[in-house]
């Protein structure tokens, strides 16, 4: 699995994984040496967590709605493909 090291816009590094738990190993360096600014996740296919990718947060492999309010009218990602499996495309 590959893993990319991020603050949300840049990334900054890139690391081949074996498993979660290399992956959380990765991310205690990084919050030691950045002080929590970065974050690493798995490139392409997140589960769990937030894709970066298209700025969504993701739940049992579907993305989920935003929280911004109705009256908001936004254009996120997860409001436009709520309920959709990440591999769908
Ligand atoms: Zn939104």
């Amino acid at each position: 699995m590959k893993a990319i090291l991020t603050d949300g816009i840049e990334v900054f590094g890139e690391r081949d994984v074996a498993s979660l738990e290399g992956l959380q190993n990765l991310q205690d360096q990084a919050d030691e040496a950045t002080d929590r600014n970065l974050t690493w996740c798995l490139q392409g296919r997140v589960i769990d967590g937030y894709d970066y990718t298209h700025q969504a947060w993701v739940v049992d492999g579907k993305y989920v709605r935003c929280g911004h309010p109705e009256s908001m009218n936004c254009k996120c990602y997860g409001r436009l493909h709520e309920g959709e499996n990440i591999n769908a495309r």
